[in-house]
């Protein structure tokens, strides 16, 4: 696949000043890549800019998983759910090498407020509503089947349980691949790089103009129509790039804990029900951690500042003893933490939790369309109506020239879901292992072509600098890999030794390869300030 590097960024700025697109996208969290790539693959003239590193904002922040919302049913959101669980089908086909099938178990106690029938009922509903297009069909256990499937679960006034299937996956690095796909197509992207203003002629958008991140320079990019994908950002920067803007989001925060898998015990996912709030908690086991979360409090402010705080800690870690006492969960147990802001569309629910997951499209005479709220698992449905949208504004002869919507397609040719499973077959080394399990076949090309005699981490960061635009430790350490979040030392230990495979790519001075690191340090200290209140030093 083509190269998608610093180098690339630099000449992808040059043709932003130099072109003229049919659309630009401001925001590359996965609305934007979504739009992005569809957009692309039909065949218009797409530019994207980012302003920070793509999946900064809500998209490396979810609980990363992709499901159709159980307790939407509740809600009697049965399009959601459905429409959800559809585009579960087609993610598992698209990237098999980042979303993975996984059981969750629903235990329920005496008190629980749904009981065994009614969950029963939802759970023949949740199957029905997939179209039986599910990896497997729930299951009604016991008592005692349920503490086999799960010993270390609460046993305390238990009734039984119910098993079903959804998926987890890599909310980041599914931002960066649908990126390489739209690249791939002809897209012009860039990261760093923010829109601050509009301008106009003859009362429609004209050119945005952005500002350049890395070097301050500011510049105007033509355009025909503007696509804004900003998520929770969405009422900030509407009101900078029209002047009768009206807001739009009641946005909340939810904070996640990530623990050591040998902390929490668990093979399938747990739904912790919350009896304040009538809420829900995930305990998420993945190949790589255990994830806690998450919270649901309304948010103001810019999204930039959402942090945990050490109620959000006590809460989870409250929750999640109350449903395995004996794993006895401590805050020195917590690896890592990270705060989010969902950019929830406002309705007249009177809870955060109640606030519909529904997403708006709003068209604009002067050429804009704003997209919000939603969830992750729909970000394909959700570009796909988009692009059906914008292409209405050309005449009928462009609009023929354009091809139909094709993103249900796999990310890239090495994806496909038999490639894939022949990635893993293949596999003889640990290190052949690892990397085919999060790259399917490309994992293959990468140690050809970096070296069987480098560590997989190392081989990650040369592929990311080369072809994931990563070009700083801190995007490298949070979002193309999992150390931050799943490693105690969070990477650290590495860090030397990827700074030096960076500043050999990329060209860095000693003192700018210093200021990487001592940034890393620092963005951990930050995400972690909340430990603190407990006598804890981040570091
Ligand atoms: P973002 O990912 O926030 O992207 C917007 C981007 O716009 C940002 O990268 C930002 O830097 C950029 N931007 C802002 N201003 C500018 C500017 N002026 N110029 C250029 N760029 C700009 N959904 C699921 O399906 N499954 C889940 O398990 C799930 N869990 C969740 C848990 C939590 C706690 C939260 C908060 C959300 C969860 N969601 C989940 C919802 C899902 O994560 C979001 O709906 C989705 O990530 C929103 O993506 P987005 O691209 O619209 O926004």
């Amino acid at each position: 696949m083509k190269e998608f590097s610093f180098l690339t960024r630099q000449q992808n700025i040059e043709k932003l000043q130099s072109e003229h697109f049919d659309i630009l996208i401001i925001g590359g969290g996965i609305t934007g890549a979504g739009v992005a790539r569809d957009a692309a693959l039909r065949g218009l003239k797409v530019a994207l800019v980012e302003g920070n590193d793509f999946a900064s904002g809500t998209s490396s922040r979810s609980s990363k998983l992709i499901h159709g919302g159980i307790r939407y049913l509740e809600n009697l959101e049965f399009h959601l759910v459905f429409e959800a669980l559809n585009e579960r089908t087609k993610l598992f086909q698209m990237a098999p090498n980042l979303v993975h099938p996984l059981r969750f178990m629903i235990p329920i106690f005496q008190n629980s407020r749904v009981g065994m029938i009614k969950m029963g009922l939802g759970m023949w509903l949740y199957d029905a509503l997939s179209l039986f297009q599910t990896p497997q069909m729930h299951e009604r256990l016991d008592y005692k089947e349920s503490l086999m499937r799960m010993p270390i679960l609460q046993d305390k006034d238990l009734k039984g349980s119910f098993e079903y299937s959804d998926a987890y996956m890599d909310d980041d690095r599914l931002v960066i691949e649908t990126l390489r796909s739209a690249h791939e197509a002809g897209a012009v992207i860039v990261s760093y790089t923010k829109a601050l203003r509009s301008n106009f002629s003859d009362k429609k958008v004209s050119s945005i103009e952005v500002q350049d991140q890395l070097t301050d320079k500011k510049f105007n990019i033509y355009c025909q129509q503007v696509i804004c994908t900003v998520g929770p950002w969405t009422d900030l920067v509407g009101e900078t790039l029209v002047d009768d803007w009206k807001s739009i989001l009641r946005p909340t925060k939810g904070i996640h804990l990530t623990f050591k898998k040998d902390r929490l015990p668990i093979t399938n996912a747990v739904v912790m029900a919350v009896e304040k709030g009538n809420r829900i908690v995930f305990a998420i086991p993945r190949h790589e951690m255990i994830i806690i979360g998450t919270t649901d409090t309304d948010f103001s402010g810019n999204p930039s500042n959402a942090a945990v705080t050490s109620d959000d800690v006590k809460y989870l870690l409250q929750v999640t003893n109350q449903y395995f006492p004996n794993a006895k969960l401590q805050v020195a147990d917590i690896v890592s933490s990270y705060a989010g802001v969902r950019p929830l569309v406002k309705d007249e629910s009177a809870t955060e939790g109640k606030t519909s997951r529904e997403h708006i499209i709003i068209e604009d005479l002067r050429g804009f369309t704003f997209v919000a709220g939603g969830k992750y698992t729909t970000y394909r449905l959700m570009s796909q109506q988009v692009v059906d949208k914008v292409i209405k504004n050309y005449n009928l002869e462009r609009r023929a020239s354009l091809g139909p919507c094709i993103t249900d397609q796999p990310l890239n040719s090495m994806l496909e879901p038999e490639q894939y499973h022949l990635s893993l077959i293949k596999a003889e080394t640990q290190l052949e292992k690892k990397l085919a399990e999060r790259y399917g076949m490309e994992a293959y090309q990468m140690i050809a072509f970096y070296g069987n005699d480098l560590t997989s981490l190392e081989i990650e960061a040369c592929h990311s600098i080369e072809k994931g635009l990563c070009f700083n430790l801190v995007d490298f350490f949070t979002r193309r890999t999992h150390e931050m979040l799943a490693e105690k030392d969070h990477g650290l230990s590495q860090l030397e030794v990827i700074a030096d495979l960076f500043q050999e790519k990329i060209g860095w001075t000693e003192e700018q390869k210093q200021q990487q690191i001592e940034e890393y340090r620092s963005y951990i200290k930050a995400e972690l300030a909340w430990r603190k209140s407990f006598n804890f030093e981040a570091l």
